[in-house]
């Protein structure tokens, strides 16, 4: 499973519909809302993910 960057829901590899690449690194997304929000401001989200990893 991944974790959609914007919401912190889990989505499946196999199933999501909505993916992008950002700097060589695959995201899934649960919805084209988050895919979009992720699209507009990725260093946003990316930022979050870090610092929850502390
Ligand atoms: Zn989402």
């Amino acid at each position: 499973m991944a974790t959609d960057p914007v919401c912190k829901m889990l989505v499946s590899e196999k199933t999501a519909k909505w993916t992008t690449e950002y700097k060589g690194r695959k995201y899934y997304f649960c919805a084209p809302g988050c895919k979009k929000a992720f699209e507009e401001n990725p260093e946003k989200y990316l930022k979050e993910i870090e610092e929850e990893k502390e």
